[in-house]
């Protein structure tokens, strides 16, 4: 049995844990017998395994009944991360970014018509959002977008660029982050649209070079005098950074489950690979400085999965606060990273062929600590509360 399974099974009810397996089963029948071959020919996700996810209810997780969905909470989507990451965080971050950045701040913010026009199409995964924050002048520093909005009669004139857009190739729609009030007080200058990828003016072009997260489609997205109506506003005029920044706790909580799949799949290769490679005539395994990393992986496994799983059921009870999805996004990001690299230097040579698959999880992990804030720029955020009475001077 995967250590991830023992480990998780005391940590869900029934229901989840047989949602959990059958992820897993099609993560392992459909995903990973086809990931090298996906990867070395530099395809991204297939349209057919997006369908069959959307087949899954994938889509559709958190989405109430009413509108088609699944009418889960944010636990399910945790659930699915770690059965698709244990294999392919970039697999895993297509319905992830999908869910937990396109469809929570709708469910979130949206207004009735808005949920009406959007849901049923978005649960079935015949529409997809993606969610706009980053540019190419604005990364850690999102509150003040270079995008703006530019109000004329009827609506607002959108103009700027919006770039490392998941999921842009297959988005239906983007939500973009533009400045509406340059001279309005921080955080409270900016407005979300929901802007049709296919608006006249919008232009999206997939970005090139980009050495992780090799199936997952990342754009970046062009906006030439786009016109929006009032109706697409997400939220309130004005409230955009509280669209985004609400909306990145559960994206957080997300990227952590990804972390956590990728030490999972790396503790049971190592466990297996460590009891069959023989080196000075016995398993490598019987050495203590080889059984302390897998040991290590096994506890940082345990301790932030439980870590996890009581955030999650924090979140979706409505209790969890802003600071603890980014402690655990940035200790799960930073110990699996850390970890993952220490299996790969006991498994030797073989760990940088990428059939091994370590070296896969080696490379995606840089997004855990880089993505939905950087972890550095979220350290300096948690210090602030830690240091109250220099907080202001903190740099
Ligand atoms: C594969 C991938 C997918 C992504 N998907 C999306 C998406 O779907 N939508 C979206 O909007 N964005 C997305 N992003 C962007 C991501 O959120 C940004 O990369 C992240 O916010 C950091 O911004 P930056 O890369 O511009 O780094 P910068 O802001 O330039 O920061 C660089 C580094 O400076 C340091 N730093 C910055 N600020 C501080 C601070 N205050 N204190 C201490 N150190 C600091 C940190 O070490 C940081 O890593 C994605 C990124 C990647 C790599």
């Amino acid at each position: 049995m995967n250590r991830i399974d023992t480990l998780l099974k005391p940590l869900v009810d029934e229901e989840r844990f047989s949602l959990f397996e059958s992820i897993a089963r099609f993560a392992e029948d459909e995903i990973a017998p086809n990931l090298l071959g996906w990867e070395r020919s530099k395809s991204l996700v297939p349209d057919g395994v997006i369908s069959k996810m959307g087949d899954m209810g994938l889509f559709g997780l958190p989405i109430p009944d009413e509108y088609g969905g699944q009418d889960g909470q944010m636990i399910d989507l945790i659930l699915a991360g770690l059965s698709l990451s244990y294999w392919s965080p970039s697999v895993a971050i297509t319905p992830g970014a999908a869910v937990s950045l396109g469809i929570n701040p709708l469910l979130r913010f949206g207004t009735d018509q808005q949920k009406k026009d959007h849901l049923p199409d978005l649960a079935a995964g015949r529409r997809m959002f993606a969610f706009g924050l980053s540019e190419p002048g604005r990364g850690s520093d999102a509150a003040n977008p270079q995008v703006g909005a530019e109000k004329v009669e009827g609506g607002y004139v959108l103009r700027g660029e919006k770039c490392w857009t998941t999921n842009a190739a297959w988005a239906s729609h983007i939500v973009v982050h533009a400045m509406t009030d340059p001279s309005g007080r921080n955080g409270h200058r900016s407005t979300c649209f929901i802007v049709p990828r296919d608006r006249e003016g919008v232009a999206y072009q997939e970005m090139e070079g980009k050495t992780v997260w090799p199936l997952s489609s990342t754009g970046s997205v062009a906006f030439d005098s786009v016109k929006v109506s009032e109706d697409e506003i997400l939220g309130d005029i004005h409230g955009g950074f509280r669209v985004m920044v609400t909306t990145l706790n559960g994206g957080r909580l997300f990227v952590a489950a990804v972390a956590l799949g990728s030490l999972a799949f790396a503790l049971d290769k190592t466990r297996g690979y460590v009891q069959e490679r023989e080196q000075f005539g016995g398993a490598i395994g019987r050495f203590q400085r080889v059984q302390d990393v897998v040991l290590e992986m096994d506890l940082a496994l345990e301790r932030n999965l439980s870590w996890l799983i009581q955030l999650v059921h924090a979140y979706d009870k409505g209790t969890m606060d802003r600071e603890q999805a980014a402690k655990v996004k940035i200790d799960c990001s930073r110990v699996a990273s850390t970890l993952v690299q220490d299996a790969m230097e006991i498994c030797g040579g073989v760990a940088c062929l990428d059939e091994f698959g370590l070296a896969r999880h080696a490379a995606d992990l840089f997004v855990t600590r880089v993505g939905e804030g950087s972890n550095r720029a979220l350290m300096s955020q948690i210090s602030r509360s830690l240091l109250p009475d220099i907080a202001d001077e903190l740099q």
